[in-house]
């Protein structure tokens, strides 16, 4: 049933003590720094050290200079992320963030992937992805807006790299001598090392990533759910009720066959209950009256929780008269039921006054919740437990003309 939301989020409020094992979303910016440092340590540290093997032990597949630079920029990056990373653990005890770590991090990194990428000639390939893959765990864990600009740099940067390529203006992938093939024209064993070495990054990568973003859309489901049911009955909200409501006044007005019905429903000397029984027991009436108003609605209906004790029920393509019949039927449940808390029995009853469109005098939604609101009142003053129907609330109102 529309009415009664349940969304997929888990109430699992972030953890309040810290642990590595938690999810990194809940630590502080400076805890996910020092993660975001040590992930993007990985980059120069496989680089380099497969550049090290394969200038070691096959050195003609390489141009010398290229690889010395290139071995030159990892050290510098892993000596420098070393050194940020070792003042990130002592800071952390004193500050919650460290912004110029965060910098350093996306620099440092934007300028490895570029120089690799060039390099080896792969920059519309690994190169993108691992920007692009990188963009999702770095937006959870860094400033998203330093990571857009990173992101743009790098996609211009590497346009630029193709279009170089292309003029042959500048050497590509300079880092190679030769293709990594053999005579017979087999690849060579070490390339396979390198693309399982990528794969076994971006599936880390991947991960993480799917972690944060099923963080945030339990989140976007929490607030959603937070924001449009009431949470002691789970019926939509008195907002979220006037929305629908709005909504369905425009589509009975656009479809001449479609009219729209609503029941307003206000418990009987519900302040009686709270005062004989307490506020907990009354909260468990309201419950109850809550569960019976959903199971008595249709699929296409909406049931609100309008105000303290008082409920309101949207009936699309109803009459008057059909609409009176369901309140009718939901008041003698109500009226039968006994709500059992603490060992004691606690019968309930309540008031209904019902309003349709079209109607005249209903011009939009606000009309048709008066008519019903007025009926309702003329239900308490003519002795609660009843229904009554906005043409018996108001006699004057001449409904011939319909
Ligand atoms: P009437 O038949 O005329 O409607 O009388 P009533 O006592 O139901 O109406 P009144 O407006 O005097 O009192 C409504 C009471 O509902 C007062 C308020 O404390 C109580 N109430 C409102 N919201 C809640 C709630 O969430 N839980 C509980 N337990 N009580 C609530
Ligand atoms: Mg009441
Ligand atoms: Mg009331």
């Amino acid at each position: 049933m529309t009415h009664q939301k349940q969304y997929g989020a888990s109430n699992s409020a972030p953890s309040e003590e810290f642990t590595w094992l938690s999810n990194p979303l809940d630590w502080r910016p400076i805890d996910r720094l020092i993660l975001l440092a040590s992930l993007v340590m990985i980059a120069p540290l496989l680089f380099g050290g497969t550049l090290l093997t394969t200038m070691l032990f096959a050195a003609d597949y390489l141009v010398p200079g290229t690889a010395c630079l290139l071995l030159g920029l990892y050290a510098v990056h892993a000596i420098v992320l070393s050194a940020y990373l070792f003042l990130a653990l002592q800071r952390r005890h004193q500050v919650s963030d460290w912004p110029a770590l965060e910098n350093v991090i996306i620099i440092s990194f934007v300028i490895n992937v570029l120089a690799s990428s060039y390099a080896t000639g792969t920059h519309f390939t690994e190169g993108l992805l691992l920007i692009f893959l990188g963009i999702n765990i770095t937006s959870a864990l860094a400033n998203i807006r330093k990571i857009h600009r990173a992101y743009v740099f790098v996609c211009i940067a590497m346009a630029i790299f193709a279009v170089i390529d292309f003029t042959g203006a500048l050497t590509s992938a300079p880092l190679f001598a030769k293709p990594p093939l053999k005579p017979d024209g087999s690849l060579v064993v070490g390339w396979l090392v390198v693309q399982v070495t990528l794969a076994a990054i971006l599936l880390a990568i991947s991960h993480i990533s799917m972690a944060a973003i099923s963080r945030w859309v339990e989140r976007e489901n929490l607030y959603r759910e937070m924001s449009t049911i009431d949470g002691l009955t789970r019926l939509t909200n008195r907002r979220s009720f006037i929305e629908r409501g709005h909504s369905e006044f425009s589509r009975a007005r656009r479809i001449s066959a479609g009219g729209v019905a609503c029941v307003m429903v206000d418990l009987d000397h519900f302040k009686r209950i709270n005062d004989t029984w307490g506020h907990h027991a009354g909260d468990q009436v309201l419950v109850a009256a809550s569960a019976i108003l959903m199971e008595s609605a249709r699929q296409y209906d909406e049931v609100g929780r309008y105000g303290g004790e008082e409920f309101a029920i949207l009936l699309p393509g109803v009459s008057l008269e059909t609409a009176a019949a369901v309140a009718e039927r939901i008041r003698e449940k109500i009226a039968t039921t006994e709500v059992e808390v603490d060992g004691n029995s606690i019968s309930m009853s309540a008031s209904f006054g019902v309003a349709c469109y079209p109607a005249p005098g209903i011009e939009d939604l606000n009309d048709l919740l008066k008519a019903a609101d007025k009926a309702l009142y003329v239900a308490k003053e003519s002795g609660r437990n009843r229904v009554v129907m906005a043409e018996q609330a108001d006699p004057d109102t001449d409904w011939t003309e319909k």
